[in-house]
């Protein structure tokens, strides 16, 4: 649908009809609202251990961690650091902080300690929750900070044991006011530009995302309380936390519990506990459409197969879809900063709409959408490809300690800016067709330029250095660097280079290419011209 209001922007909104949204409620009350439908139900499933957790289990658990964290100091607007792979007591520390009003900050548990750090300090972590494997990680920051550590394993001396939290009476769990707009969560994105920084996801923006999503009458449920979704995705990223977990909550389905993707585990545990909902990236997509295993396996019971974090080939979604004979594959469209939800695929829930291949879905019902000329800034019509600009109560509040950063992404009116360049089609379907921005997606991960162009500039023969993103089959996109050595002599070669990054950074930001160039093209502002190199990188124009 399509309006235009007084400013002549042409503004898309869903083909539903928006629905109540109850956005005065606390993100965990919000998700339990209905559990006396369901509180028998199995809730959560380790799908290492076949541990299943019931709705009634995981809410008491949740509050008996919450407690706990306030025995321990945590009160509310603090915040703690989840460096956790997926698991159980994943789910457990982020619904019981969100119970005393504290805020969890998600980090990949593969960061190397200066990555782990970085972000702990950022966001003035509190508390850190983790594996004993982990540890040493954060050691330095710890103690530099007087932080307690704690594992969900048996903790090294000095750490506390996550169990003991649970333990906690419930009853003293202490009472807190939350405003629907206190913070909950704050993963970290480097959004259009710069440095990763805090986003700041609010209740109100979370219930409202999920509810855009998940709420409303039948037929609009795409998932309810007798699905069985697969949780394989980091729930560090807000992708699986918020579309696999909160959504899953919030309608009562089984939540099956992956720590990291492997065809086999992967394809038996889909068998064995019939998933219904398969919440996937781009390269898992590619590793089911190629792998012959597939066939080996009963994917029958899969319905719906979503994809998103990054972009998926409409060719690879043909191909994928002939491996789930009753499955509707189609895909969703997020970016952490706007909740994440932009766009999902409509069919999922409701006939008559039909899968378009390629498309991004539709945007969610209770937002607003525009695109708009990357120039002018003027709002444009169907099928003209522009900058994807959305608007609504899902998006972030804003980037933690960051108002400049705020300010270039969401503009006063209210529009949050993706740096994301598509068009809506005739049946309001949108399109990704560019990228306008710096990130570089790395099998959905996020790879921020500006990180590695900071770490290579302070090796003593590196004068000057730019990071652009490179096609990879495996990984959608890789990270590739042009250097200027320095004129003091510098003979430094390809391998050395990477293996200084490799160093410092987690598997994924890894430089997989450096090429040797004389400037890096910049314009008179001092702006590096990516643009540039990554048609030099296109034209084979290249040197190492
Ligand atoms: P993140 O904040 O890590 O979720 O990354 C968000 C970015 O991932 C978006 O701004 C897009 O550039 C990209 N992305 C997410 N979903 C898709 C999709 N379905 N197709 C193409 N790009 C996508």
């Amino acid at each position: 649908m399509e309006t235009i209001t007084k400013q002549e922007d042409i503004i898309f909104r869903s083909k539903l009809p928006d629905i109540y949204i109850p956005k005065h409620l606390p993100l965990h009350s919000y998700c339990f609202e209905n559990i006396s439908n369901f509180s028998t139900r199995p809730c959560l499933i380790n799908g290492a251990t076949n541990e299943v957790y019931t709705y009634e289990e995981v809410e008491l658990t949740a509050r008996k961690v919450a407690t706990g964290l306030s025995k321990l100091g945590i009160q509310q607007g603090d915040t703690i650091m989840l460096l956790l792979p997926n698991s159980p007591e994943y789910v457990f520390a982020f619904l019981g902080a969100s119970y005393i009003g504290a805020i969890s900050t998600m980090a990949n548990p593969y960061f190397t300690p200066a990555e782990v750090i970085k972000q702990a300090k950022a966001s003035n972590a509190k508390l850190i929750i983790t594996q004993a494997c982990y540890v040493e990680k954060v050691k330095d920051y710890a103690s530099e900070k007087r932080v307690k550590v704690m594992c969900i394993d048996a903790p090294p001396a000095d750490c506390l044991k996550f169990s003991e939290l649970s333990s906690a009476d419930e009853r003293d769990m202490p009472a807190v006011k939350i405003n629907p707009d206190d913070v909950v969560a704050l993963p970290y994105s480097s959004g259009t530009t710069g440095l990763p920084k805090g986003v700041m996801l609010s209740h109100k923006g979370l219930v409202t995302s999920v509810a855009q999503q998940v709420d409303g009458e039948n037929p609009n449920l795409y998932i309810h309380s007798e699905d069985v979704m697969l949780c394989v995705l980091p729930l560090f990223h807000i992708y699986s936390l918020n579309s696999v977990l909160l959504c899953g909550l919030r309608v009562g389905a089984a939540i099956l519990i992956m720590q990291k993707f492997d065809i086999v585990p992967f394809l038996e545990l889909i068998q064995k506990y019939k998933v219904t909902i398969g919440p996937f990236v781009p390269p898992i997509v590619l590793a089911i459409a190629k792998s012959p295993l597939v066939g080996k396996y009963d994917l029958s019971s899969v319905r719906t197969v979503m994809s998103g974090a990054a972009p998926l080939g409409k060719e690879l979604e043909d191909a994928a879809r002939i491996k789930f004979p009753n499955a509707k594959l189609g895909q969703g469209y997020g970016m952490t900063e706007a909740g994440p939800v932009l766009a999902m695929c409509l069919a999922f829930a409701k006939e008559p709409f039909e899968i378009k291949s390629g498309a991004c879905g539709t945007v969610v019902r209770n937002a607003e959408m525009k695109i708009i000329d990357i120039e002018t800034g003027a709002s444009l019509g169907r099928n003209q490809p522009g900058e994807i600009c959305i608007r609504g109560d899902q998006i972030m509040k804003g980037y933690l300690n960051d108002p400049e950063s705020t300010e270039s992404t969401i503009d006063k009116n209210g529009w949050l800016h993706t740096g994301d360049i598509g068009f809506i089609d005739g049946d309001d379907e949108l399109f990704i067709v560019d990228r306008l921005k710096e990130i570089i997606k790395y099998k959905g991960f996020q790879v921020a330029p500006a990180e590695l162009e900071a770490l290579l500039l302070n090796h003593p023969y590196v004068s000057d250095a730019a990071v652009v993103s490179m096609k990879d089959e495996q990984a959608g996109e890789v990270p590739v660097a042009f250097v200027v050595r320095s004129n003091n002599g510098s003979t430094i070669t390809e391998d050395e280079i990477k293996q200084f990054i490799s160093k410092q950074v987690v598997f994924y930001k890894r430089i997989n290419r450096v090429f040797f160039i004389d400037a890096i093209p910049k314009s008179p502002s001092g702006k590096i011209l990516r643009k540039d190199l990554r048609a030099r990188l296109a034209s084979g124009d290249v040197t190492n």
